[in-house]
């Protein structure tokens, strides 16, 4: 078989393993095969283009390219495979805008690359490629910030208007190119002008995104790289490379649309809407803060029916994943039947507190969705909220002011009793004040979630 058609099957099996790998990623379960089966997607084509020494359009590579590629890749797998051994579980999201930002500035390069080759064939899928690569690059690096908790966010209502004029700009600076009739030199200072106007563009799109949106952006800014990995790969006519960033594009866009339903915003009103802030503040509360002590809490908890713990972001800082489910099995073993209520953007990516929970064991059907457990959450004997704050606030329901209003939220106000662990009266992501916390059904446990989980569950086993 002649080595192209070799190389054509290769980045057909290849597109074929990521199908799998992304179905394989949609459970917990199967989550790890998932993401070694898209692994190995990935490796296959670059493993037949080196040996087979030539690139998509058949053309041969060149000992000297090879060289170069295989000492990219060797770096690449150094670097990457420090940074993810390295990184906390919590620091997880950040590394994964930050890879995405890297997947956005190869493509932007590759754009950038191929058009100063030939800068008489500039071309959309090219200039697309540039800009698409760059705001996916400048965003997230900017979501990485900002879920670092470097960058803080602007909130100005002007900045929609900035954003609107950097969006016609970057349309009529593309019309220009390709329309122009400009000479080489003028029409390579238009494409650097693009890449410069995009890179402030993903800059000033991201910055004014607060409140608790920042779940949508994530997700659309890995749409973003996908959709500029494809237009690199149409570049290039790599098959591989168009069907990986689309199938990248299309997942990331699928989770864009369903953070969005899970925030009941519009797209168009995340991007464009720049809020944040706002809402009611402590002046604004009735009601006291009640402490609960561990042995009152062991108590209530050993001789309730149902309880229903609620997991957040502070479950994630705290590791407090594993001592969860021994606190769920030690009462699981006197016959208190114990779920956990999953929000679709609790913690900082999304899918968090599935992947925690499957790292520390916890049974899949115990883990039971925001829609299906909100309406047995009045049955619920104690609902313990675990370092969750925005996913839980009433606010979302009684405050229109809220930067959080109309987001659903787990119904922790509807159980009988309330349990909140919790440092102290930190908030959340979304930076508001949470009634929940001042409702007479509430008490607090205060103090580090695992530790005060472990003494817990000591306590519960002395009874
Ligand atoms: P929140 O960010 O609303 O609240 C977390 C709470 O955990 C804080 O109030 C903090 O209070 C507490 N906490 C912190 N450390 C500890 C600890 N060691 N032990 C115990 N508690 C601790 O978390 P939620 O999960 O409720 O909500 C997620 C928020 O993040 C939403 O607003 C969401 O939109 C946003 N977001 C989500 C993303 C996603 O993709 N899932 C991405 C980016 C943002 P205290 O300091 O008092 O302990």
């Amino acid at each position: 078989m002649p080595g192209q058609v070799v190389l054509e099957y290769s980045y057909l099996l290849s597109a074929i393993m990521f199908v799998i790998g992304l179905k394989l990623q949609s459970h917990p379960e199967t989550a790890r095969k998932g993401n070694f089966w898209a692994a190995s997607g990935m490796i296959l084509p670059m493993i037949t283009t080196l040996i087979l020494n030539r690139n998509g359009a058949g053309e041969a590579i060149g000992m000297g390219n090879v060289i170069a590629i295989l000492l990219i890749i060797a770096a690449g797998t150094v670097v990457g495979s420090i940074m993810a051994r390295k990184v906390k579980m919590t620091a997880m999201p950040q590394m994964v805008s930050f890879f995405n930002a890297t997947g956005g500035a190869a493509s932007a390069a590759v754009a950038l690359i191929e058009y100063t080759k030939n800068p008489d064939q500039a071309v959309l899928v090219g200039l697309l490629g540039l800009v698409v690569g760059s705001i996916a690059f400048s965003g997230s690096m900017i979501a990485y910030g900002k879920l670092d908790g470097k960058v803080g966010d602007i909130f100005a209502k002007f900045m929609t208007y900035v954003n609107l004029l950097f969006m016609a700009v970057i349309v009529a600076v593309i019309l220009l190119v390709l329309f122009g009739g400009f000479d080489a030199q003028t029409r390579t200072y238009l494409v650097f002008g693009l890449l410069v106007i995009s890179l402030v563009y993903g800059v000033s799109f991201v910055m004014p995104i607060g409140g608790a949106d920042m779940p949508v952006v994530i997700s659309l800014l890995n749409s973003l790289t996908g959709i500029a990995a494809a237009m690199a790969g149409f570049i290039y006519q790599n098959e591989a490379m168009i069907l990986g960033g689309i199938l990248v594009g299309a997942a990331g866009t699928i989770l864009t649309l369903q953070m969005c339903k899970a925030m009941n915003r519009s797209l168009i009103n995340v991007i464009i809407g720049s809020f944040g802030g706002g809402g009611a503040s402590h002046a604004d509360v009735q009601g006291s803060i009640k402490e609960i002590t561990l042995t009152d809490a062991a108590v209530l908890l050993s001789y309730s029916q149902k309880v229903v713990i609620i997991p957040g972001y502070g479950l994630a800082v705290a590791q407090a994943q594993h001592i969860a489910h021994e606190l769920d099995s030690l009462l699981g073993s006197k016959g208190v039947e114990v779920k956990y209520a999953i929000h679709p953007v609790a913690g900082r990516m999304p899918g968090h507190m599935n992947v925690l929970l499957a790292e520390a064991d916890v049974p899949y059907e115990q883990l039971v969705e925001m829609d299906d457990i909100n309406p047995d959450m009045p049955n619920v004997d104690v609902a313990i909220v675990v370092g969750a704050n925005d996913v839980v606030n009433p606010a979302a329901y009684d405050d229109p002011g809220s930067p959080i209003y109309g987001m659903p939220i787990i119904d922790a106000h509807l159980a009988k009793n309330i349990i909140i662990m919790k440092r102290g009266m930190g908030k959340g992501y979304a930076g508001i004040e949470n009634f929940l916390f001042f409702n007479d059904k509430t008490r607090m446990l205060f103090g580090d979630a695992k530790g005060t989980m472990t003494k817990l569950v000591s306590e519960i086993k002395s009874m």
